[in-house]
């Protein structure tokens, strides 16, 4: 089967690799690497949060925002006038929450979050979260941690 032999093959590297004469540099280099990869791999992913709403009369609080923000590494103000942007309701926020002056449902509220984490924290390349907003020469972009990619992103 080659499924087997091909993990049969990846053991067979991995103790050469182990084996190397120390003082090989390209071999400790490529052990270096490899370890480096499989600590990668065992690293915790990173969990988009969930933003939690509530309607109360004609608001609408978004009851974690600051804890979500703080997790996804943006400013409450960047998610707050995209909210507005995309609800046409005016906002306003304190250290908790961001509340809506007027009625979204909690379907909506999570459509608009979703474009948002899609749009302004997913990196366009490896589509990992652990990424942030950095301005260069007055453009805003989108600079992966994860892989390296940089990608433009619009003005809200
Ligand atoms: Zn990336």
């Amino acid at each position: 089967m080659v499924v087997k032999k091909e993990i049969k093959d990846a053991k067979n590297i991995k103790k050469e690799n182990v084996d190397v004469d120390l003082f090989d540099y390209d071999a400790l280099l490529k052990r270096a690497r490899t370890q480096l990869e499989k600590i990668n791999l065992e690293q915790e992913r990173f969990v988009i949060p969930k933003l939690m709403s509530l309607i109360q009369g004609k608001k609408t609080i978004l009851k974690n925002a600051a804890q979500v923000c703080k997790i996804i590494n943006r400013d409450p103000q960047h998610l707050l006038k995209y909210f507005v942007k995309e609800t046409g309701v005016p906002a306003t926020n304190d250290d908790t929450k961001i509340i809506l002056n007027g009625v979204v449902n909690s379907f909506k509220v999570n459509q608009i979050y979703q474009k948002y984490i899609n749009e302004f924290v997913l990196c366009k390349q490896c589509k990992k979260p652990d990424t942030r907003i950095i301005i260069e020469k007055g453009v805003l972009l989108l600079k992966c941690d994860a892989c390296g990619a940089i990608n433009p992103v619009r003005k809200i």
